[in-house]
């Protein structure tokens, strides 16, 4: 039996269906062989980072408590200071999230009187917390943090008038968020990151300049560090932990932030030293291997989502043949019964908890109901296969991930599958 034919008489997919979706895997050839090359040359930068830190299987061992001179985290946090081409990294699994790293990266370097600004508009929904703008206990602001911020333009691009008056009016780190998060805007690729990096160094050469790099790892062949950012941060359970890593964050760039932050994590006088691996480094450090491939089975499914959803009239950001920047699929559906028929249909196609029908829900920090399509290994994981949505005008999903591209494929063609029986 081919392909086609298992999606229809083992999956119940409809026909038509799978045979507009065999049709638009062959249009996307072209695409995913330059996706396979990217991941080539990743891997490589990996492996080479491995190799260099002379990575050996002592490296693995289980350790406790303090966790002093502990080889394997220190080796693994070289490897990630090698591939990131910083001079320090911070990589843990006592960093719970993203968002923690992020708030450990920002605590660890601002003091009380200096200025924030972000230049990519809002925040992440978390980082609004962090920050204060959504008014949060324990936020910066509470800790006498100022914060600015400056939009981005109508084609996605930073507001160069505007970020050149906030930064003379003395700014301690900018802030660049390289993935869209839950907006219908354009992801920066690193050469847009570049750009805005030596325009922000020609007014401020001292300013701290970090990048919210979730959903951006490996994506390209060169990482925000390679373009002048002084830290770049991001989630393990996203594209550097491989799907292997079941927690963690990292912290990469200059020493004295890096320090800054380990200062933040653990306690002052402590920072990096201590922070035992629990036996999670191995997976840690071979889900960083698999990373490059990982990321690549991620942004094939994302183009090919894109690809069939053009086929069938949505409007897509990026389109299917755009360069990517980041993991992230957005689809405007255009109204809620579509929006959960997609969801649905991811679930569905899910390894873990494929019988659960997900529903909106009112999660904490939202202003509207979310619904959120996840059946992963790992809890939140969105490496994994996953799809959620603000219950919202103009009811966009954004879909993210899948661990290995035959995987993802037959969520995408399963998600159009429900999405067309209830159009
Ligand atoms: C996911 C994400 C975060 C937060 O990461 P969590 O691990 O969910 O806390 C921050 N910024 C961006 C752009 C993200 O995509």
């Amino acid at each position: 039996m081919s392909l086609t034919d298992i999606w229809v008489n083992t999956f119940g997919i409809e026909p038509q269906i799978a045979k507009l979706c065999a049709e638009v895997l062959v249009e996307c050839k072209d695409k995913f062989d330059s996706i396979d090359e990217i991941a080539s040359i990743n891997q490589l930068k990996v492996l080479s980072a491995m190799q260099k830190n002379r990575l050996s299987e002592s490296h693995f061992a289980y350790t406790t408590g303090y966790g002093y001179n502990d080889a394997g985290r220190d080796t693994l946090e070289s490897i990630y200071a090698d591939v990131f081409h910083t001079e320090a990294a911070l990589v843990r699994p006592q960093i719970v999230s993203g968002t923690h790293a992020l708030s450990v990266a920002l605590f660890g370097n601002l003091r009380h009187g200096d200025t924030l600004l972000c230049v990519t508009g809002a925040p992440y929904d978390t980082l609004q917390g962090v920050i204060g703008i959504r008014e949060t206990a324990g936020s910066l602001s509470e800790h006498g943090i100022y914060y600015k911020q400056t939009e981005l333009t109508e084609d996605g691009m930073l507001d160069f008038e505007a970020v050149k008056t906030a930064l003379e009016d003395g700014v301690k780190l900018v802030s660049i968020q390289r993935s869209k998060g839950y907006k219908w805007r354009k992801s920066l690729s690193v050469t847009d990151i570049k750009d805005a990096i030596d325009f922000i160094r020609s007014i401020d050469k001292d300013v701290i300049i970090m990048v919210d790099n979730c959903y951006g790892e490996f994506v390209e062949t060169i990482e925000p560090s390679d373009v002048g950012a002084d830290l770049v941060v991001g989630s393990l359970i996203k594209n550097p932990g491989g799907g292997l890593a079941p927690v963690g964050g990292y912290i990469a760039g200059k020493r004295k932030y890096v320090e800054n932050a380990a200062y933040r994590l653990t306690a002052p006088g402590l920072g990096a030293e201590v922070g035992p691996g629990l036996g999670v480094t191995p997976k840690m450090i071979q889900g960083l291997f698999i990373a490059p491939t990982v990321t690549a089975a991620a942004v094939k499914t994302a183009v090919y989502a894109a690809a069939v959803c053009e086929r069938l009239g949505f409007e897509t950001l990026p389109h299917s043949k755009d360069i990517r920047a980041d993991i992230v699929q957005a689809i405007k559906l255009g109204n809620p019964e579509a929006v959960t028929a997609f969801c649905r249909g991811i679930q569905a196609a899910a390894p873990v908890d494929a019988f659960v029908t997900p529903e909106g829900w009112d999660m904490p920090g939202y202003d509207c109901p979310v619904i959120m399509a996840a059946g992963a290994f790992t809890s939140g994981a969105s490496i994994e296969l996953s799809a959620d949505a603000p219950m919202r005008e103009p009811f966009i999903v954004y879909m993210q991930g899948a661990l290995t591209f035959e995987h993802g494929k037959y969520g995408v063609v399963k998600a159009v599958n429900e999405l067309q029986k209830r159009r």
